[in-house]
């Protein structure tokens, strides 16, 4: 049996006591050597909106492992709209963190070694020389939702370890897949998740806050990402990351083979609200023409749409017209802007802003959506 410790947490006052609280529960955990711990702070936003790992379960766990570590360091690698150091700053993390005693170390700098994978999708990927070498992972991410994958946890946090040459690569239709194969060759020796303050809705990055009031660790990371998402009203089988794990035998989803110790579930459990994955009749002001795409275009413009929206930008556009993927249907008319998205509908890049790339991450994050 994998046991999976959920602990009640009304705020992050106490939460060092709380993340002691979950490791004894599952029965002691010492780490030893180089500790890397990776939170999720991929968000370039401040704790209040809950996109990355609170910055106090941080420190906690910095605290609780640097009396058995040679040394403790925390990474986290340039995000899709920011730079690492931004996002660390932004967050309170990089504060945290040299307060509590541990070093920060920005992955994208690290050098790389190339690690062969028997993966389905992946052969082999560039890993960060800290990551091959530590001696003791500790993978700590945020509870939200996703609009990509539908809930971010504990495999989806993993991503952030990988190179930006093989992230893009992966930021399409494979991307749960190839997370799964990374898992043969990156392997956290415990999770624990952030359910304090949660994300429902539109994440990852601008959904609303959801006070959950829950820690889940465990060894297994499918295991605890499967109690994840039964805390938060999902069924494990539903994340793609935890049924290909699980089907994979990574480790398990089944409640049957899971030890819940602390809190049961039915007693604590939130549904969240779940995001929506597709742009059509979504935003009032945006008509979408799709044609045969994928996530990698898909995924990054809800992203930024939600927001434009957030920030009050998005209606004050006018009519917004996106076309994006191949053999995309092409409007009558067009509307006050318009968004050529991605190398697939490149044959239309002169009906408005071409926005270029497969997946186009860079170009979309340069562009002021509300200015051209
Ligand atoms: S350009 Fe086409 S293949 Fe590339 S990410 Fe966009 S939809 Fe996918």
């Amino acid at each position: 049996m994998k046991k999976v410790a959920v602990v009640k947490c009304a705020g992050y006052e106490d939460i060092k006591t709380r993340v002691k609280e979950a490791i004894e529960l599952i029965g002691g955990f010492e780490p030893k050597g180089m500790v890397v711990i990776k939170p999720n702070a991929g968000s370039p936003l401040t704790p209040k909106r809950a996109a990355n790992t609170h910055h106090a379960v941080v420190s906690a766990v910095v605290e609780l492992t640097r009396d058995y570590a040679s040394e403790v360091i925390v990474v986290e690698s340039e995000a899709i709209a920011a730079p690492a150091d931004v996002c660390l700053k932004k967050s309170g993390i990089e504060e945290a963190v040299l307060k509590s005693g541990g070093e920060l170390r920005i992955l994208d700098n690290d050098p790389k070694v190339n690690v062969k994978i028997d993966g389905k999708r992946l052969k082999e990927i560039k890993l960060p020389k800290t990551i091959v070498e530590c001696d003791t992972l500790i993978d700590i991410p945020k509870l939200k939702t996703n609009s990509f994958t539908l809930l971010s946890l504990g495999i989806k946090n993993l991503m952030g370890l990988l190179d930006r040459t093989d992230r893009k690569k992966i930021h399409r239709t494979d991307i749960s897949q190839a997370l799964v194969d990374t898992l043969k060759v990156i392997k956290p020796d415990l999770t624990i998740v952030d359910g304090v303050c949660a994300m429902e809705g539109q994440g990852p990055v601008f959904g609303d806050v959801i006070e959950l009031g829950l820690l889940i660790a465990g060894r297994d990371i499918v295991a605890t990402d499967a109690v994840s998402s039964y805390v938060s009203g999902f069924f494990p089988e539903e994340i793609d990351t935890t049924r290909i794990a699980a089907w994979e035998g990574i480790g398990t989803c089944d409640l049957e083979r899971i030890e819940i110790v602390g809190s049961k579930i039915e007693d604590v459990k939130k549904v969240f609200r779940r995001p929506l994955s597709t742009i059509e009749a979504v935003f009032p002001n945006v008509d979408a023409y799709v044609g045969c795409v994928c996530r990698g275009c898909y995924d990054p413009l809800m992203v930024t749409f939600d927001g434009l929206r957030l920030r009050g930008k998005l209606k004050k556009m006018g009519r917004v017209t996106v076309i994006m993927g191949k053999d995309a249907p092409i409007p009558d008319s067009f509307g006050d802007k318009t968004f050529i998205v991605g190398d697939c509908a490149k044959k239309h890049k002169d009906s408005g802003v071409f926005i270029k790339g497969c997946p186009p991450l860079d170009e979309l994050f340069k562009v002021n959506f509300d200015k051209v």
